[in-house]
């Protein structure tokens, strides 16, 4: 089955910005041809995008698809005055009152929403330490089924005791052994683990030598507040970075989440070791735990939502613009006097991203428009206004894009999105479902009070 998207502006590469006037030939999962003048005549579909502006898909680098029926969500307790507490009383209760239908019912409204904002790929951190077994087919089934590629874990932690913890192991054993067999196109999986402050020795031993023999590298958050770096100087004499080192979890290399809280020396660590971090801004700002010093940790740092919805638009544009304000203001984070902000960043940080997920995959081409790549694509209704160039796409993508022109989209070689509706569902069958699975949820969740687990803190007043 071929398709031609005729006449587009298309953005073949975010980082270096690389933009051109030509067809795109799909043929099967991936793309054929770049051509300027693409024959019609091959049975082909043709779609139309005289004028349109066509990117590589986006991809959302660590999100919590389980977060996707939050949104509204009662919440009755004492307002949480720290980072930990915030966990406790809210994210720590959620998870916990998941159960099947709720991580199905949240996979396909995160997948639906991913797709309808040009969002083609997610990684995901999944918890539900009361329904974990095959709690990672269900995610992998609806998102296969909405055609969203995914990169999925389980979050091992040790919080909900070492019975959950070892149910959390084996269910990324298990389903990297389902991966591996080859029968998810679409999908591939790490080996998820929560944090540094909620992963005994044992259990992240564990997850490493998963790590090792499946040659999948660790999922985990990484110094999100300075709670997790204040608990690994105390118990481990380290910091999180360092300890993660020497328990061998930065080899394979590991997707890092977070890293608001790296210090000079672990910035060092981290450039050292190929491992990728993915930097949440709209998390970190609604969380107010800070932001990673990113002008210090090179290039392989990827953007993620942490769970706010899947639009890569937004994410990179706020992300940007905060960096923007930072400088102007003075105001920098703790270690990072090196301001990173550029016109280009927020198209660097989503290229990192393919590239991360491009290597999980095995399809180094991933996040390019580039023949013999695989057929991730987003075509906007966006007539540029002023020229669009690979010199102004910058300007364009900060001040000019976002999700509301997204027109058509497609993964692998499939049109998954054609004229703004989604093709492989019915949304508001999507939605009435998403209601009534969080109307439940909730009703659980208020028999579920504050999670017991006790760090030794002091709250941030
Ligand atoms: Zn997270």
């Amino acid at each position: 089955m071929m398709t031609i998207l005729h006449g587009a502006t298309v953005v073949t590469s975010l980082d270096p910005a690389e933009v051109m006037t030509a067809d795109i030939v799909v043929d099967g999962d991936r793309i054929a041809a770049i051509d300027s003048s693409a024959p019609a005549d091959l049975g082909a579909t043709v779609i139309d995008c005289l004028g349109c502006l066509v990117l590589p898909g986006n991809v959302d680098a660590h999100t919590h698809v389980y977060s996707a029926l939050a949104r509204g969500m009662p919440y009755e307790l004492a307002a949480p005055r720290s980072f930990v507490e915030i966990l406790r009383r809210i994210w720590w209760r959620l998870d916990r009152a998941l159960d099947e239908a709720s991580i199905r019912a949240s996979a396909r409204v995160a997948g639906m929403e991913a797709l309808l904002a040009g969002t083609t790929t997610l990684v995901d951190h999944h918890a539900s330490p009361h329904a974990i077994d095959g709690s990672l087919d269900i995610l992998a089934e609806e998102l296969g089924r909405l055609e969203v590629r995914a990169v999925l874990a389980y979050e091992v932690t040790d919080r909900d005791g070492p019975a959950a913890a070892r149910a959390g192991s084996e269910e990324n054993r298990r389903f990297l052994g389902r991966v591996a067999a080859g029968d998810l196109p679409l999908t591939r999986a790490l080996v998820g683990a929560h944090a540094s402050f909620t992963l005994s020795d044992s259990t992240l031993e564990a997850c490493v030598d998963l790590a090792r023999s499946s040659g999948r590298g660790l999922h985990v958050h990484v110094a999100e507040d300075a709670a997790d770096e204040r608990a690994a100087e105390a118990e481990h004499g380290v910091r999180v970075l360092e300890r993660l080192a020497r328990a061998g979890a930065l080899d394979p290399p590991p997707l890092l989440a977070h890293g608001v809280h790296l210090d000079r020396a672990e910035a060092a660590l981290f450039r050292a070791s190929g491992a990728t971090l993915v930097h949440n801004p709209r998390s970190n700002m609604n969380n107010a735990v800070g932001r990673a010093p990113i002008g210090l940790l090179g290039s392989r740092v990827a953007l993620g939502t942490d769970g706010i919805g899947a639009d890569m638009f937004e994410e990179s544009r706020t992300g940007y613009l905060r960096l923007l304000e930072e400088r102007a203001t003075g105001a920098a984070s703790t270690n990072d006097e090196a301001n990173p902000a550029r016109p280009a960043w927020p198209l660097a940080g989503l290229a990192a991203g393919a590239r991360f997920v491009g290597e999980v995959f095995g399809e180094p081409s991933l996040g390019r428009i580039e023949p013999g790549a695989p057929a991730d694509l987003v075509v906007l209704d966006y007539h540029a206004p002023t020229p669009l160039t690979a010199a102004t796409l910058a300007g364009h993508w900060t001040f000019g894009l976002s999700a509301r022109w997204v027109r058509d989209v497609m993964t692998a070689g499939r049109i998954v999105v054609r004229d703004r509706r989604l093709v492989t569902a019915d949304p508001k069958e999507i939605a009435v479902e998403g209601r009534l699975a969080a109307t439940r949820l909730w009703e659980r969740l208020a028999a579920i009070g504050e999670h017991p687990y006790a760090l030794d803190e002091v709250p941030v007043e």
